[in-house]
């Protein structure tokens, strides 16, 4: 792919027109938490028929599943962020990328709900666990979020994870507490991940706890919770560095009592395998690869607003852009945009032929493009001088927002230990 196609083309020039009229002017309001992110997605859904596409794109999914045609967890052939098949990939990036030119954080909450919370009851849930979750999710009617991190198991996700259920009657009771979770204070529906106590303590000799005694290695499974639930506390908004239209925050477990039905294709597995871990990597790859949009954005704002003060902002009897010095930046910026789109221009005719993205490609995209719109956007700042500081000039939000890319979704270092570890393995 070397060019974006004409549809792609024509959505964007749409949602640019959506955004200028709908979006840039209530930036403040979002950033200060004066306005919800929720009701400007719907609008953008409405606009678009991206609501009727997804409910559309589900109710199929549901009729052939009742008809007996595929398992339950079957993928839809590409699982895009609004329920269409490869062929609009392009447009989900599009609407992406054009969102976070002036808002990640709106993007960031609509992705988790729609990206990560999602496919995960698609992929995991039997057919009436997504008939009861998903025609609300799909439409973003109901918000989602999707928590594993906690306090003291961020990039070690799995083996620090202190959550835990333990079994009562035919469901579980579920303790803990999870962290930085976008969309926590407000999501209607969250995908939590737990570990099964069996009851050993783990303790015992260091060759006992090397082995599935170790708490560590205990299984892992995947849950349902609505909000409101008994013993369910989700707290309020985070203060933090950026993308403050995306609310983040806590969530509390305390003897929440699960059914069984709330536990994603209701079966613990077998000894074999385990659900949980599957069902959080198996969304690795799309969450990382998600990031190339959203740094694309963040690259072409950064590029348009930083040619045009270029252009206009005089110093002794010049316009900055004739200093070789600025020139470079604005350079370097432009080939990091070439860079960044051509590797997002991979990932859409994958998804086109249908072609699997390895997980080591899609944590080399993430990493690459995150630290490209991060760098992106601080030089920006520095092009803009003293008014690159102020807020009214946007980069400094562009910088602040770009800087959450290179740490959620796994961090840069993580990506690049799983980049080394695809190579080391061949
Ligand atoms: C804005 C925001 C939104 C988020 N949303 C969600 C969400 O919706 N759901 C959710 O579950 N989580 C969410 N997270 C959590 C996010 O996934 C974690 O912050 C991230 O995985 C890093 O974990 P940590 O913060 O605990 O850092 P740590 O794991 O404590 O890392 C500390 C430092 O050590 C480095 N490090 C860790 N391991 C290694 C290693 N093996 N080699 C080298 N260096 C290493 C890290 O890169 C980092 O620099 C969000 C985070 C943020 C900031």
């Amino acid at each position: 792919m070397l060019e974006w196609s004409d549809v792609d083309i024509a959505v964007r020039d749409a949602v640019r027109e959506f955004v200028d009229k709908e979006i840039r002017p209530h930036v403040d309001a979002l950033e200060s938490g004066e306005m919800e992110p929720y009701p400007i997605i719907r609008k953008l859904f409405a606009t678009f028929g991206i609501a009727d596409m997804a409910r559309d794109s589900l109710d199929k999914r549901l009729a052939r599943l009742r008809d007996g045609g595929g398992a339950a967890t079957d993928k839809p052939a590409s699982a895009g962020m609004f329920g269409g098949d490869g062929g609009s990939a392009g447009m989900g990036f599009v609407v992406v990328s054009e969102l976070c030119r002036v808002s990640m954080g709106v993007v960031t909450g609509m992705g988790v709900s729609l990206g990560l919370t999602v496919p995960t009851i698609m992929g995991r849930g039997t057919l009436a666990q997504q008939e009861r979750w998903l025609p609300d999710l799909v439409t973003y009617d109901k918000v989602g979020a999707w928590a594993i991190t906690e306090p003291d198991s961020g990039s070690d996700a799995f083996g620090g994870m202190k959550s835990y259920v333990v079994r009562d009657g035919d469901g579980y009771i579920l303790n803990g507490q999870k962290t930085f979770i976008t969309n926590g204070p407000d999501a209607d529906v969250v995908v939590v991940y737990a570990k099964l106590n069996e009851g050993d303590a783990g303790s015992g000799s260091s060759r006992e706890r090397s082995s599935t005694s170790n708490p560590r290695n205990r299984k892992v499974l995947t849950f349902v919770l609505d909000r409101g639930m008994d013993g369910f506390v989700q707290s309020k908004p985070f203060r933090k560095m950026g993308i403050h239209s995306s609310r983040t925050g806590e969530l509390f477990f305390n003897d929440v009592r699960l059914g069984r039905d709330r536990l994603l294709g209701e079966t613990e597995g077998d000894d074999t395998g385990d659900s949980g871990r599957d069902s959080a990597r198996s969304n690795f790859s799309a969450e990382r690869i998600g990031v190339a949009a959203m740094a694309l954005g963040v690259i072409e704002e950064c590029l348009r607003l930083c040619v045009d003060y270029a252009k206009t902002r005089t110093l002794w009897g010049k316009e900055i852009g004739q200093f070789q010095l600025i020139q470079l930046k604005l350079a370097t910026m432009e080939v990091a945009r070439m860079n960044v789109r051509n590797m997002l221009f991979r990932v859409i005719e994958a998804a086109q032929t249908g072609t699997a993205i390895s997980l080591a490609e899609a944590s080399a995209i993430k990493w690459y493009c995150s630290q490209a719109a991060t760098d992106v956007a601080m030089e920006a700042v520095q092009v803009f001088g003293g008014n690159g500081y102020m807020t009214e000039y946007r980069v400094e939000q562009l910088a602040r927002d770009a800087k959450s890319l290179m740490i959620y979704a796994g961090s840069n270092e993580v990506q690049i230990t799983h980049v080394a570890r695809g190579l080391l393995s061949d």
